[in-house]
């Protein structure tokens, strides 16, 4: 019996926990990154329920517990300056939170010695015919592929390939935000502050570097455009929803101008009617992102791909009634998932509450 050929995008969360699911299951897997390299993107991210389960099917939750940021909690701060109460660690950090650089480092270890990588490319084109996907890269030669998988995150080129336009996929949920590194200049020792300053918030921590303090500057706004505008506009933006606003705020601004880390992101949700067309589906924030500000991102983007490879695995070589098993297990805790990223936009500053249209 020939392998099945199956090509994945993205090779940060979902990708890889798909790509070595699919591997052990007799699958011959290509993974296609436009990153030069496996990337980690700066901030930390937790694990939530099921997700557990995932971490011990790929063999990795005693690694990944080694990585625990350990954060202990976050003091809420008014705009006056004031100590307004305290959330407990789980609020943000979950079950267990760990630098995203860490669980992408060790996914990509886990299969990096029976899945292709094609790092610095991506799909150009997807041709769907009868037996197969026709794949066109932007590098790499053409090829054909029986299954093609989009993992390649919010602005997911297999998604716009085969489901249409990103504004089709994408609602912007008011609320954008800036994060980078700078000294610690609070002292915070495995301990977050979180200040209101109006339609806005500073989120401050410090774990894992203990001489880092990891800013997140949040903001309400309608123009979810931002992300994919340059740095200065966005920095731009940034000043503008601050200032005048908190004492620690001139500093963090001249900060975030310094900050080689630096990165901007707009809180958006992904969602369609269905995560499957044809030979190609999606998984992971390119599907049915929840937002950050749901804290289930990453445990979705590992329970998602659990689910696909246990329902091709029963489905016998049928992928439409695996795709279709697939949605109908994941829907529901998408669906709640979403909500609780709807309504935390506020925690953050944001306006919104936005029902899905
Ligand atoms: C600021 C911020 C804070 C967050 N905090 C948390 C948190 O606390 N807890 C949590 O659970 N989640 C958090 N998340 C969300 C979490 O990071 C995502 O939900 C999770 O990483 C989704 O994994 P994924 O593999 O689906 O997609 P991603 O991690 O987005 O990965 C997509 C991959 O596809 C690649 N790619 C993109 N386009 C292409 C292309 N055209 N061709 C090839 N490759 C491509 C990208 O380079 C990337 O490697 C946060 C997100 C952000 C932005």
């Amino acid at each position: 019996m020939t392998e099945t050929k199956v090509l994945i995008s993205g090779a940060s969360v979902a990708g890889p926990a798909l790509a070595h699911l699919l591997c052990r299951d007799g699958y011959r897997v290509t993974v296609v990154e436009r990153a030069p390299a496996v990337r980690g993107g700066g901030y930390a991210v937790d694990f939530r329920g099921a997700a557990f389960e995932v971490l011990d099917e790929l063999g990795i939750l005693a690694e990944v517990r080694e990585h625990a940021t350990g954060m202990r909690g976050t003091t809420l701060i008014d705009e006056a300056g004031n100590r307004s109460g305290r959330l407990p660690a789980e609020a943000f950090a979950g079950e267990l939170e760990v630098p995203k650089s860490d669980l992408t480092r060790i996914l990509h270890r886990i299969t990096a010695d029976d899945v292709e990588y094609l790092f610095d490319d991506s799909i150009a084109a997807l041709t769907e015919h009868r037996d197969g996907v026709t794949v066109a890269f932007e590098n790499a030669p053409t090829r054909d592929f029986d299954l093609v998988f989009g993992a390649d995150g919010v602005y997911s080129r297999v998604r716009r390939l085969a489901f249409g336009p990103h504004e089709r996929a994408l609602h912007h949920l008011g609320l954008s935000g800036a994060g980078f590194t700078t000294g610690n200049f609070l002292g915070l020792d495995h301990e977050g502050v979180l200040q209101f300053v109006g339609a806005a918030a500073v989120y401050l921590f410090s774990a894992g570097d203990p001489e880092r303090l990891t800013v997140s500057l949040s903001f309400a706004t309608d123009s979810p455009a931002l992300d994919r505008r340059p740095r200065d506009e966005q920095q731009d933006a940034v000043r503008a929803a601050f200032a005048g606003r908190g004492r620690q705020v001139p500093r963090l601004l001249d900060a975030m101008a310094e900050a080689e880390d630096f990165y901007f992101a707009s809180t958006c949700q992904v969602q369609l009617d269905r995560w499957s067309q044809g030979r190609v589906a999606l998984l992971g924030d390119a599907g049915y992102c929840a937002a950050p500000t749901a804290g289930m991102g990453t445990s979705q983007a590992l329970v998602g791909a659990a689910s696909l490879a246990r329902n091709l695995a029963v489905s016998h070589g049928d992928h439409g009634d695996a795709f279709a098993a697939y949605e109908a297990e994941l829907r529901p805790y998408v669906t709640e998932n979403q909500a609780k990223g709807r309504e935390a936009v506020a925690l953050f500053g944001g306006r919104t509450s936005a029902e899905p249209e």
